[in-house]
């Protein structure tokens, strides 16, 4: 072979990669699926969607709900709330076979697009789920449209509402389509669709601009109590300060819908998430701050969980489980950081922050779960454990935000203590984020690998002891680093007799609510739903607070009868009292006696540091 020739073979190569490329252009973009959506009757809750899809020519197609929304781990069944679905071509009706639970088969008669037309009920208000009311709707995208059964076809999704009267705004991450109508918005892929809610309605839309981008928040239901302006002004804060952690904002633009319906929870997109608050929130500093935790968890995952994600989390199989060993960092690791970012933005003061770790680390350090599960199978099992809450959940799990956020705290200190402050968990998620961020996902290995690299020291048996394990976490050596302690018990408390069990009153009944594992009350054998109504054959009137005060009566260790109604049949229960925990067991304070430098180490911790050369230019794994 000479020259001139392999010259020619490489042109011809070329050319035929370039045409390759073409196609594989047409390909990647091929006939959208095009929605309309109608609220014929609002107040009747429901949206009636007529969805026109392309056939490429095949006698029939496979259209699919999917039964699960990204980010919430539960199998839902919205092809449930899916009626009066029917198809028809310019040939007339078309014949629609259900196949599964959410799928149906549509014949085409040979036409090039069929168009099918089905109403959805949308009355369950959370963050993954419809709501449509007289006055305003959420859609989600995954219990709203119906797509085409087609594997690695990445097919644009166009969407058009057409508002009831007196409706004037919608609000959603999607991008308008070119067109430029209103309400009408076009997504590259279902994926997209998915993961961008649509409110419509007259919400009050605040915008502000942050490193060029714009953000909008979108508060549904003010009523004239919820303080608009300032929410605003806190949530611009909140991104600055994410801004700062790391370093840029992933996004053209970011919506907030804040949807003030007495309801709770948050849901992470990719660019926007959904929250539901009270709208009284604005009123109470320790709603509000809730609330502003809730704004700073759901923006932290734009970056964490969203971008830099376990390789499992994507691309999604609608209609399956899918399992992650990860979400002690998908969201443990958010929640840490939610909450301090809202301290770093200074809406919240140290104490109180402090108070919030505290919190936390008491939720821990008292579940019984923890020494049954370990945090990365409690992930695996999110599907069936977090997401089903029975009344023995804390005995036998424990949940992944919770150990994942205090395993963050202490991850944390021993990068800064092993770095001697030159580096942290901030720089770790940097790194991180540089590397695995995109399409592909990290691997555990990966992601450890990376926390002992920034740390400088091996951490892969501590991560594994904490992760993978249910070892106690040791707090000592993060409490030195920062010149904490735990508030030392006060030495004149009196030891109060305790059961246990968590209790309600329902009904005028004092009921057995939970029994941890390890307390008086599970050692005595009360049961959950056990009705207590008396000790030693004195009654207990249905009330928490006489149930305390009847205790102070007594001492740790003293033997009690206790008399329960059990599916109505009356029992005596013999129980031996414990001694109440002290309630300030795991409080977080400064250490009166902490050095100057150990207060600057917990003050470089809760401002925080900004990237800098030291992450910037590594080499990827
Ligand atoms: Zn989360």
């Amino acid at each position: 072979m000479h020259a001139p020739c392999l010259r020619l073979s490489l042109l011809l190569t070329a050319c035929l990669m370039t045409m390759a490329s073409d196609l594989a252009g047409q390909a990647a973009t091929p006939e959208p699926i095009r929605y309309t959506v109608r609220f014929a009757a609002p107040q009747t809750h429901y949206v009636d969607v007529e969805a026109t899809y392309p056939t490429d020519s095949r006698p029939d197609i496979e259209l699919m709900m999917a039964v699960w929304t990204p980010g919430s781990y539960l199998v839902r069944e919205y092809s449930r709330h899916v009626e009066d679905l029917t198809a028809r071509a310019p040939t007339g009706t078309l014949a629609v076979e259900k196949t599964r639970k959410n799928r149906w088969r549509v014949a085409t008669d040979g036409a090039a697009s069929i168009t099918v037309h089905y109403r959805v009920y949308a009355r369950e208000m959370s963050v993954r789920t419809n709501w449509v009311e007289a006055g305003f709707a959420l859609l989600n995208g995954a219990p709203t449209f119906i797509t085409l059964v087609e594997t690695d076809v990445r097919r644009p999704h166009d969407v058009a509402l057409s508002l009831p009267a007196g409706w004037r705004t919608t609000m959603t991450g999607l991008a308008s389509a070119p067109d430029g109508a209103p309400h009408h918005y076009v997504a590259p892929d279902f994926d997209t669709l998915v993961d961008s809610p649509i409110v419509a309605g007259n919400p009050a839309v605040y915008e502000f601009e942050v490193g060029g981008k714009q953000h909008f928040l979108v508060n549904d239901g003010e009523g004239g109590v919820w303080d608009g302006p300032r929410s605003a002004r806190d949530v611009e804060q909140i991104v600055r300060a994410t801004e700062r952690l790391w370093g840029m904002l992933p996004y053209e633009k970011y919506v907030f819908l804040n949807l003030l319906t007495e309801a709770g929870g948050g849901l992470e997109h990719k660019n926007s998430t959904t929250l539901m608050a009270s709208r009284w929130a604005t009123r109470t500093r320790e709603r509000y701050r809730s609330w502003l935790g809730l704004v700073s968890h759901e923006l932290f995952h734009t970056w964490n969980i969203k971008r830099l994600r376990p390789r499992e989390l994507g691309p999604f199989d609608y209609e399956n489980e899918v399992h992650t060993t990860g979400l002690w960092m998908g969201e443990g690791f958010t929640s840490y950081y939610g909450d301090l970012l809202v301290c770093r933005a200074g809406l919240t003061t140290d104490d109180e922050y402090l108070r919030d770790l505290s919190a936390a680390i008491k939720g821990l350090q008292t579940t019984p779960g923890r020494a049954v599960q370990p945090v990365s199978s409690a992930s695996y099992d999110a599907w069936i454990k977090y997401y089903r809450r029975d009344e023995n959940t804390d005995n036998t799990t424990i949940s992944y935000y919770t150990k994942g956020a205090i395993v963050a705290f202490l991850l944390d200190a021993k990068i800064r203590q092993a770095t001697n402050g030159r580096q942290s968990l901030d720089d770790a998620m940097r790194l991180a984020y540089e590397r695995f961020s995109g399409s592909r996902g990290y691997t555990q290995a990966e992601l450890r690998r990376t926390f002992t690299e920034v740390a400088g020291v091996d951490l892969a048996s501590w991560l594994r002891d904490a992760l993978d394990t249910t070892k106690e976490l040791d707090y000592s050596a993060a409490l030195e680093w920062y010149g904490l302690r735990f508030k030392p018990t006060d030495p004149n408390r009196q030891p109060k007799a305790w059961i246990g069990a968590d209790t309600s009153v329902d009904g005028g009944r004092l009921l057995v609510a939970e029994v941890p594992r390890g307390t008086p009350a599970h050692d005595g054998g009360l049961n959950v739903d056990d009705e207590i109504m008396a000790i030693d054959e004195f009654r207990v009137r249905p009330e928490r607070a006489q149930l305390d005060r009847r205790l102070e009566s007594y001492q740790p260790g003293d033997k009690v009868s206790v008399l329960v109604a059990r599916r109505d049949a009356l029992m005596h229960l013999n129980l031996t009292l414990g001694e109440e925990p002290a309630p300030d067991r795991w409080t977080l304070e400064v250490d009166p006696d902490a050095t100057d430098a150990e207060r600057a180490n917990l003050r470089a911790w809760l401002n925080g540091s900004e990237p800098d050369a030291r992450t910037a230019g590594r080499g990827a794994l």
